[in-house]
């Protein structure tokens, strides 16, 4: 049962947020970072937060400081009325939509790294995307004060650099990683599936197909991390698809697998359909 069943209300102001957030004594607060365009996989990380919490902040911000130069900044769907009848029916009490002069005053001379891995996988074509993220979640901590926070394994390296950001930093704040949601064809939900044509969405199906093709071949014994590489590949390129990076890393500090698995490991990958970048993974 969630604990809140009431309407929700928008904030604009950080200032505002954090003063409603410092009011709230003896609550328990859980945050659901977003860029809204909502879809089952936010209001899933939103049910959770509101069954497990008195309180649930969603933050609803298409922050500029993760996006390269070059990236959809611009053209991220934004649709703040239909996403805040969203978040109330999934159980928020708050829903935080700050403008980004609101959010940065003044340009940020102080940002959070992560010096072993922003620049690997995502990293890696997306300079300064992860401090983006990683400063723009501690400024949405320090803001919304929650207890909890909660996001998608969806964006894997991203739960990895915020949970270490959180243990590193001693936030008091309990990181919590939820499911990936899928629709029936197997591709992950995204805000940018959108972009894609429908005939690009039916073969951007092969990400998931490829990737559970992979995981097949390891539980038969296959241990390789190129051989397992190839199959995706070989399924994705084989549906139109363009690969940027397929890898297989270490779950336990997300460092790659050079040869043979021998732990517990995840697959990471992005590649585009059309002109749209997905990211996947999967565990093995
Ligand atoms: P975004 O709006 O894309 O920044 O995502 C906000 C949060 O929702 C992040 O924690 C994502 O990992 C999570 N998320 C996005 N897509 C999914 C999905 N398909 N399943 C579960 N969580 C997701």
């Amino acid at each position: 049962m969630r604990k809140n069943s009431g309407k929700s209300k928008i904030i604009r102001k950080a200032l505002a947020l954090q003063k409603f957030s410092q009011e709230q004594q003896g609550k328990s607060i859980g945050l659901v970072p977003t860029m809204g365009a909502l879809h089952k996989g936010h209001l899933s990380l939103i049910e959770m937060s509101a069954k497990q919490n008195d309180i649930t902040i969603v933050s609803i911000f298409v922050n500029p400081a993760q996006f390269g130069a070059n990236e959809d900044f611009a053209k991220y769907p934004r649709r703040l009325q239909a996403d805040a009848k969203l978040c109330e029916a999934a159980g928020a009490t708050i829903i935080f939509a700050p403008e980004p002069k609101d959010m940065y005053p003044a340009p940020l001379q102080t940002f959070v790294k992560n010096i072993e891995l922003e620049n690997m996988y995502c990293g890696a074509y997306r300079p300064g995307h992860f401090a983006g993220v990683l400063s723009v979640v501690a400024k949405l901590f320090n803001i919304a004060l929650p207890s909890k926070a909660y996001f998608g394994e969806k964006d894997f390296q991203q739960l990895h650099l915020i949970r270490k950001m959180t243990f590193d930093l001693n936030f008091p704040v309990k990181v919590i990683g939820a499911k990936t949601i899928r629709e029936k064809s197997g591709l992950a939900m995204s805000s940018r599936n959108e972009y894609m044509s429908a005939s690009e969405r039916s073969d951007a199906s092969s990400i998931y197909a490829g990737l559970l093709e992979a995981k097949k071949k390891h539980r038969q014994g296959e241990f390789s991390a190129a051989k397992l590489k190839a199959i995706i590949k070989k399924k994705i390129e084989s549906a139109g698809g363009k690969i940027q990076y397929i890898e297989i890393a270490n779950k336990s500090d997300l460092m790659p697998v050079k040869a043979k698995i021998s732990e517990k490991a995840v697959i990471l990958l992005a590649c585009y359909f059309g002109k749209t970048r997905l990211i996947d993974h999967l565990e093995l």
